[in-house]
């Protein structure tokens, strides 16, 4: 099953926590600003991730989701 993993930026108030959180070391803070004056987290090595969804329950921003992808899950099939 693959999923998709996502960080809104816009949402991203660059708390840390989620990098905190990850088990994996996936995550990092971005060094460029967004358009809400943020530097927003991003997945700094994405091939580490297992999708445990630790850093979505985290997030007092609501700004991580994992989806799954359907389009390659219909592939598999
Ligand atoms: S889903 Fe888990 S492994 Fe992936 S970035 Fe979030 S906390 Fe880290
Ligand atoms: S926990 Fe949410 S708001 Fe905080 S840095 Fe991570 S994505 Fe951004």
């Amino acid at each position: 099953m693959a999923y998709q993993h996502h960080i809104d930026k816009d949402r991203c108030k660059g708390c840390g926590l989620c990098v905190i959180v990850c088990p994996k070391n996936v995550l990092e803070m971005s060094s460029e600003v967004s358009a809400k004056g943020y530097f927003p987290a991003f997945q700094a090595r994405p091939e580490d991730c297992i999708y445990c969804a630790m850093c979505c329950t985290m997030c007092p921003d609501v700004a991580i989701t994992i989806t799954e992808d359907v389009q390659e899950a219909a592939a598999q099939n």
